[in-house]
């Protein structure tokens, strides 16, 4: 067997999950940076004038930038 401190196994123990979980930390806030704006969109339709238009802003309700007429998002 290799001979290993008391020590050097404790700092094995405590920094080998911990580099991992960093890993995996950068690896997902790179992603969810990289992903495309058009997934954060909402859609709206326009029940005025059947325009079809979206939004980056979240909300439930937005105006129609054609006749200003109020619509509820589609799809969020
Ligand atoms: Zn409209």
């Amino acid at each position: 067997m290799i001979p290993m401190q008391l020590g050097t196994i404790l700092v094995l123990f405590v920094s080998v999950p911990l580099f991992i979980t960093a890993a995996l930390a950068l690896i997902y806030s790179i992603r969810s940076r990289h992903r495309s704006g058009r997934e954060r969109e909402n859609i709206y339709e326009c029940a005025e004038c059947d325009h079809v238009y979206a939004f980056a802003r979240s909300r439930p309700m937005d105006r129609c930038p054609r006749c200003g007429h109020l619509n509820e998002a589609v799809r969020t």
